[in-house]
């Protein structure tokens, strides 16, 4: 199906430079890589005593039931809602689903963000892996006709299978959830004081030609790009399983083990997808002219990252052996705050990872395991516990 002029603007990506958000759809995207998707699930669903196939599932329900309907119209039919919900997942990078059989209960797909980054960094898998899939798919049935069901996958790519293959259960189950926030702490308008900026890297030019980069599914739905697939996901989607992992395993005890986790996943995407990013033409052809020096590398970095959405966060202080960063609204802050309130300890695990790992990218040496865990980052002050920014420190490890 090729997507029409009707359909591309209702899925136009929006760029707020005051924010450094990506909006599609009314809602505030993440670029992140296939490595990191995966990571973060086999870390939910390989915690012991915890759910977390089901707070994966459940997410992707409630998110994309609220984003798919903000992309339909009134005048949608059903045969136009569901080639709006087919396009929507293509689009942000996920791959690409057949909902033609869906009213015999049967839906198919062909190519999968998920399976690929599965079977890139960890392997032959012995279980299905498209829960993400599967809570998309629920999430579609529940924007097209308002039902809520399960969707269970029965086949999978990722054990061999020529294609995913999911059925649709319509027995008894509970609502869908509602992606329920209260309105946020307001986006900072001015621009702060005291950051660091290198006099070669002209991080708006940067910024620009990132932003201008058509990051959105090609016909299988897949976003290859820097040497990974790259794929739009929603910050509620990341806001909601982070914050139920955090919290399921703080009933068994284990909530700063849970950070610890988030917070690893996100150091080895730094490495990945900037690593990938330092050896792509794009890089050659427009930074590394910027580039002079190590620290040159790390600033046009850090502008990269603001273009991706992750974090509006600018340097502070910086050492080879040390970086300070502030964020004066990432979206892992500012969705704990949406969704839950105050925070009594910072939130903000993604940022705090990645931190560590672009330091580990730009002075460490050796492969990406041999880099790990050479640099330590924390999170001093957090948004989410009333702070005005969030303040991470990383410092090379003795
Ligand atoms: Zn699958
Ligand atoms: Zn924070």
């Amino acid at each position: 199906m090729a997507i029409d002029s009707d359909l591309a603007s209702r899925l136009a990506m929006q760029y707020e430079p005051t924010t450094y958000r990506r909006r599609i759809a009314g809602h505030d995207v993440i670029i992140h890589c296939h490595h990191y998707n995966a990571r973060l699930q086999r870390t939910l669903e390989g915690a012991r005593g915890i759910d977390g196939k089901g707070l994966i599932v459940g997410a992707a329900e409630t998110v994309f039931a609220d984003q798919l309907a903000r992309a339909l119209r009134p005048g949608d039919d059903e045969a136009r809602r569901w080639a709006v919900a087919e396009q929507l997942y293509r689009h942000l990078g996920f791959g690409r689903i057949d909902l033609s059989q869906i009213g015999a209960d049967v839906v198919t797909a062909d190519s999968s963000h998920f399976v690929e980054g599965w079977l890139a960094g960890l392997g032959e898998s012995s279980d299905n892996v498209c829960s993400f899939t599967a809570g998309y798919v629920q999430g579609a049935v529940h924007a097209v006709t308002g039902a809520a069901v399960r969707v269970r996958e029965v086949e999978c790519m990722a054990r061999g299978a020529e294609r995913c293959r999911f059925e649709v259960d319509r027995g008894e189950r509970p609502p869908v959830a509602p992606n329920r926030k209260d309105p946020a702490i307001p986006a900072p308008r001015e621009p702060g004081a005291g950051w660091l900026r290198s006099p070669q890297v002209d991080e708006q030019a940067i910024i620009d030609a990132v932003v201008g980069m058509p990051m959105v599914g090609d016909e299988a739905g897949l976003i290859p790009a820097f040497s990974v697939y790259l794929a739009s996901m929603p910050a509620d989607f990341y806001n909601r399983i982070c914050i139920g992992f955090v919290e399921a395993m703080r009933g068994l005890g284990r909530d700063k083990t849970a950070i610890r986790l988030l917070i690893s996943d996100a150091e080895h995407c730094g490495m990945n997808t900037f690593r990938g990013i330092m050896h792509s033409p794009e890089w050659d052809g427009l930074i590394a002219p910027m580039v002079r020096d190590r620290s040159d590398a790390l600033h046009a970095i850090i502008a990269i990252s603001n273009a991706l959405g992750w974090g509006d966060w600018h340097v502070t202080a910086h050492t080879p052996r040390s970086l300070a960063l502030e964020s004066r609204y990432g979206y892992e802050a500012v969705g704990y705050r949406e969704y839950r309130g105050l925070a009594a300890t910072p939130q903000c695990a993604m940022l705090t990872g990645v931190a560590a790992g672009v330091m580990e990218l730009v002075y460490g040496e050796g492969t990406v395991e041999e880099r790990y865990g050479t640099f330590n980052a924390r999170e001093e002050r957090c948004v989410s516990c009333g702070e005005p920014s969030c303040n991470f420190a990383v410092e090379q490890v003795e």
